[in-house]
């Protein structure tokens, strides 16, 4: 069968395409990781504001793999794709892994790559102006070395995929 694509041409200067609901997102995160038996970390970020983080250990690790996504709240993608690996629970049997589901949660309600506080919190590891980053750093800091660490992001201007 042969498929194809068809672009839409919508995102000039902005992403214009369809919107999530993070929370409802992040709901069906939590139900799939507490069905396929991750540990559940909640990362305090303030008094209303939580970052989660999974954590998936397999008995013969021999690779350690880090996933996050969802720093950018105008690329719901990542979040998407997590959501959907999550559920589907398809992982390989030898891999520990580590996975922030979406770092910028105030974001996606506004559908704006910057927080809530208007931080592009992925500029801002050398900085740590913003309590989201901070939290995930210090979260980071306890965590082992990893293998292979995947940031997953949309590039809405930009066919296929690529790694960068
Ligand atoms: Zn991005």
């Amino acid at each position: 069968m042969s498929h194809s694509l068809q672009r839409l041409g919508k995102n000039k200067g902005g992403y214009f395409g369809e919107t999530i609901d993070i929370h409802r997102v992040l709901r069906d995160d939590l139900e799939a990781a507490r069905k396929f038996g991750w540990q559940i970390e909640e990362l305090p970020v303030s008094d209303q504001l939580d970052l989660l983080a999974f954590r998936r250990i397999v008995r013969t690790p021999r690779t350690k793999l880090y996933l996050s996504t969802g720093i950018h709240g105008d690329e719901p993608a990542g979040p998407e794709t997590v959501r959907q690996l999550l559920q589907e629970n398809r992982w390989p049997s030898d891999v520990n892994i580590w996975l922030c589901p979406c770092l910028n949660p105030t974001g996606f309600p506004l559908n704006r790559r910057e927080s809530a506080d208007g931080v592009d919190l992925n500029r801002d590891y050398r900085h740590l102006q913003s309590a989201e980053v901070r939290a995930h750093v210090a979260w980071l800091k306890k965590q082992p070395n990893f293998d292979l660490a995947l940031c997953l992001h949309e590039d809405w201007e930009s066919p296929g995929f690529y790694v960068y």
